[in-house]
């Protein structure tokens, strides 16, 4: 471990009112570790805005702190402002400052920005920095941040911090998974946290619609190079029929990924015509982050994505074929399942 920076912990005792930002299209870690942090803060008497692009996805509403993140970015301004411009910003689990989202550049001009991040592929950004790329989350990190800073884990904190936990680690499956996650784990557990609720939350959560796209989605998997690549996607028409929303689409790559014989699973997701974001996941050997970064995406090790406009699914999939062929020896058009 690296260790907090001084900084970091001297800034949040020093100020009063924090600003707290996270990636787009934000998941378990993301949303955990922002509210996690947030109920920190405010143990410690201070104030603070959770800022988010859009509203919160349908299947995090059960986080205790789903209600406070607000979209509003007028309201941040006057937050700030009422802090006589004394306010501190603190972006959460975002690798590279693009992943800030369509308001960036007026987010990065409000007030100095620290970062608190886990990604292999950071990019930095931001006046300072606490990055651990050995962290199985943020929500891991935030938690030892709580410690430096002396304050007790709350219940809400304990909830938030586990499902951040949770969520990034596959349910503490993935690599990343170390001896200090199940102690922090642990500690969660002991400050209320009922694990078989937080679990039924996540994953035995789906709507009608979203199991109806899972449907269509699963019938498009495709394997290449003696199965060792699972391909899955999704088309606009395919939400339209479901009636299932964009969020709904988060964990479908787990599928293509739990096949016996797989090392990478890829999923291409067309939210709307022309614009594409592709998800890959990969076990054992292949390094994905590696991966997503030709196409200037980023990630994890075992889990990594990128966008592209203007090209077309099948271009996008021959794409990344033909990148995962130098690591796999998939052919590009060759299909055997
Ligand atoms: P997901 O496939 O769940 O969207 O993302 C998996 C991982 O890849 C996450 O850690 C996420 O931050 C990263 N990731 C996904 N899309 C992008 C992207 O467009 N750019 C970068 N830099 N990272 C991404
Ligand atoms: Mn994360």
């Amino acid at each position: 471990m690296r260790g907090i920076p001084e900084t970091i912990t001297k800034c949040i005792s020093d100020n009063q009112r924090f600003v707290l930002l996270t990636h787009i299209h934000p998941d378990g870690d993301a949303l955990g570790s922002m509210f996690g942090l947030a109920d920190i803060l405010e143990g410690m008497g201070k104030e603070v805005f959770c800022f988010v692009e859009e509203p919160v996805s349908q299947l995090y509403a059960f986080l205790p702190g789903a209600g406070r993140a607000s979209c509003d970015l007028d309201a941040l301004h006057e937050f700030v402002r009422q802090a006589h411009d004394k306010a501190m910003m603190i972006a959460l689990d975002s690798g590279d400052d693009n992943r800030l989202g369509k308001y960036k550049d007026e987010l990065l001009a409000i007030t100095p920005l620290v970062v608190i991040d886990h990604h292999k592929s950071h990019k930095e950004y931001g006046e300072c920095r606490w990055v651990e790329p050995t962290r199985s989350s943020t929500g891991e990190m935030v938690y030892e941040l709580a410690m430096a800073l002396g304050v007790e884990i709350s219940y809400s904190c304990a909830f938030h911090l586990y499902v951040a936990i949770c969520t990034d680690t596959g349910s503490f499956r993935f690599d990343s998974t170390h001896p200090r996650t199940f102690q922090i784990a642990a500690r969660l557990l002991e400050a209320g946290v009922n694990p078989a609720e937080i679990s039924c939350k996540i994953y035995d959560n789906y709507s009608v619609a979203r199991l109806s796209l899972l449907q269509l989605v699963l019938a498009t998997l495709t394997l290449y190079a003696a199965d060792q690549v699972a391909c899955i996607h999704v088309t606009p028409d395919m939400f339209a029929a479901s009636g299932a929303a964009v969020q709904d689409i988060e964990g479908f790559i787990d599928y293509p990924r739990s096949l016996q014989t797989v090392k990478v699973a890829v999923f291409i997701k067309e939210i709307q015509p022309g614009q594409i974001a592709v998800s890959l996941r990969a076990k054992g050997g292949c390094d994905v982050a590696e991966i997503a970064k030709v196409f200037n995406g980023g990630g994890h090790r075992n889990a990594a994505g990128f966008r592209f406009s203007g090209k077309d699914l099948a271009e996008v999939r021959s794409q990344v074929l033909r990148v995962l062929n130098n690591d796999l020896g998939v052919q590009p058009d060759s299909t055997d399942g």
